[in-house]
């Protein structure tokens, strides 16, 4: 799927202007030479593919992450924030703010607030829930990868 399966009114409605700068210019793109931990995230339901990338130092902080796959606009995007927002963070701040976009996205938590005010272009996906998984998907491999999980990530 690409930004073309969605209708406009929905784009307009997902910070439109942000999500796709980051879809069309996903920031950390490509494989991470030296990654220490990495996992596969999958989403069956819109086909969005991706492996997620990162580079731990010995204290368990994050000193890079980067993703490659393919998938529609808003799984890139939110890829491309993530890797942004859990540069420079240690680990286990990265799994609670996995678990801050993931309960805030998918309703279990609607109050929980959202690790970085970058993140609000997520916020929008609420209104879609066709599209959570999609977003919530390179949140899946992170905690993945950080956990070391045997299986990659999926949404279903
Ligand atoms: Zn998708």
């Amino acid at each position: 799927m690409t930004a073309a399966n969605l209708d406009s009114s929905e784009l307009a409605d997902l910070y439109r202007e942000l999500i796709l700068d980051h879809a069309r210019h996903p920031r950390h793109f490509g494989k991470l030479e030296g990654a220490t931990h990495s996992a596969e995230g999958i989403n069956p339901l819109c086909g969005d593919k991706l492996k997620l990338y990162l580079k731990l130092d010995g204290a368990g902080q994050i000193e890079e992450a980067a993703f490659e796959g393919t998938g529609c606009a808003i799984s890139v995007a939110s890829a491309s924030l993530l890797t942004d927002c859990v540069t420079g963070t240690s680990q286990s701040s990265a799994l609670t703010a996995t678990e801050d976009v993931v309960a805030r996205l998918t309703g279990s938590d609607p109050a929980r607030a959202l690790p970085l005010d970058k993140l609000a272009a997520l916020d929008g996906v609420r209104e879609f829930p066709a599209r959570v998984k999609c977003a919530t998907l390179a949140w899946h491999a992170l905690a993945a990868a950080i956990n070391e999980a045997a299986e990659p990530a999926t949404t279903e």
